[in-house]
């Protein structure tokens, strides 16, 4: 990292949390930056003059239309797309992604790939099994090690006529990214979930790209979608509006009541990405953090291990284990009382996760580091 970019790091982005509230590690719903959940708190109360508080507020009037148009612009200019894409917001997580993607895209006889990297692309490609023949382009679950990589160039199948080839950018439980996205012919569709505005990203190389709320944009209950115009009409309409990527856009995030405080959240959000350097100068950053704590566990002497392969280790999701379950729960708690919490790992895949997205204090991971070291030397 140059002396600048680790000056940024220092000046605009969170440092310590505030008096009682602690390092949390959570990999989302996750830490927010003090300066959002300030400015929440305020219009809780009352939403910019209007006497009535954000929770409150209709989402057919004036005030709310101003708030839902300025989430999407913040998210457009932190995407970088143009008015070729549809950019806007739907009830539900991720997973109620997955579920629409094939009732959108795939008449009865028709395919699609998915590139299996994860729990969570292995969930995407599930939830389209269970309605269409869809097709695993690349199976990371037969790897030497299970889930250790994301293929390299080419090293996936592309199947003629797919409607779609599905990847997720970043695999949160795993530990693994992808540092740019799949070269292929196909229609991709990236799962953002958990590295959406943390990196300059092409957007375009992509007919879609979504992510759930709760991680980069704040709350839960709301996903972002960027997507081609010209993909979205491709969808069939013989499924309710409800469930239609396009009738979203077209009404402009508010086909029925929408999550407005996701809503509002995410627009904050984005607009706290744009306000400390957008994706560029957050990326530098999560360098910077990230690999405070994947140095600790390469200096460990072996005390520490992943089987992430070094090449494609995430930025945002730093996973390690100690040589035994027992000293890994022995971690956890002896980490809560230095004050570093939620650094379990996924219940699928065991050893710690320290989850460190956008606005996660750099001073927590240098924390962490110091942490793990001196219980490596205490336990090796
Ligand atoms: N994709 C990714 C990359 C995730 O990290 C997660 C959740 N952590 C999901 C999908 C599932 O999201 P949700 O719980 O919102 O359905």
């Amino acid at each position: 990292m140059t002396p600048s970019a680790a000056a940024v790091a220092r000046t605009l982005f969170p440092q310590t949390p505030s008096k009682g509230r602690v390092y949390n590690f959570s990999a989302g719903p996750a830490c927010m930056p003090e300066s959002v959940l300030e400015q929440i708190r305020e219009e809780l109360i009352d939403c910019r003059g209007s006497g009535i508080g954000l929770l409150e507020l209709s989402h057919r009037g004036t005030v709310y239309d101003r708030l839902n148009d300025e989430a999407e612009a913040a998210c457009r200019k932190a995407a970088g797309v143009g008015s070729d894409y549809a950019v806007f917001f739907m009830p539900g997580g991720a997973t109620v992604q997955f579920g629409l993607l094939p009732l959108n895209f795939l008449g009865e006889n028709d395919t699609a790939a998915y590139i299996d990297t994860s729990i969570w692309s292995h969930k995407a490609y599930s939830e389209a099994a269970r309605c269409r023949e869809v097709t695993i382009a690349f199976d990371g679950r037969a790897l030497p090690e299970k889930y250790s990589r994301v293929p390299q160039r080419g090293e996936f199948a592309e199947p003629k006529g797919a409607k779609y080839l599905l990847y997720c950018q970043n695999n949160t439980v795993e530990g693994t990214t992808f540092w740019a996205p799949p070269e292929t012919t196909l229609p991709l569709i990236g799962d953002a979930t958990s590295d959406v505005f943390s990196r300059p990203w092409d957007f375009t190389k992509h007919v879609m790209v979504l992510a759930a709320g709760q991680k980069n944009l704040g709350a839960s209950g709301a996903s972002l979608v960027v997507a081609r115009k010209d993909f979205l009409a491709s969808a069939t309409k013989r499924i309710p509006q409800i469930l239609r990527f396009e009738d979203h856009a077209n009404a402009k995030s508010i086909l029925n009541t929408p999550p407005t405080f996701a809503v509002r959240v995410i627009g904050l959000m984005a607009e706290w990405t744009l306000s400390v350097g957008g994706p560029e100068a957050i990326a530098k950053n999560n360098a910077y953090k990230a690999n405070l704590i994947w140095n600790a566990v390469d200096n460990s002497g072996g005390f520490y291990s992943w089987p992430a392969e070094k090449w494609c280790r995430s930025h945002l999701n730093v996973c390690f284990r100690t040589p035994k379950p027992e000293l890994d729960a022995q971690f956890v708690a002896h980490a809560e009382k230095a004050g570093l919490f939620g650094l379990l790992g996924h219940r699928d895949a065991g050893g710690m996760r320290a989850s460190i997205y956008n606005s996660f204090p750099v001073k927590g991971c240098e924390l962490l580091a110091d942490f793990m070291g001196e219980f490596a030397r205490k336990n090796g």
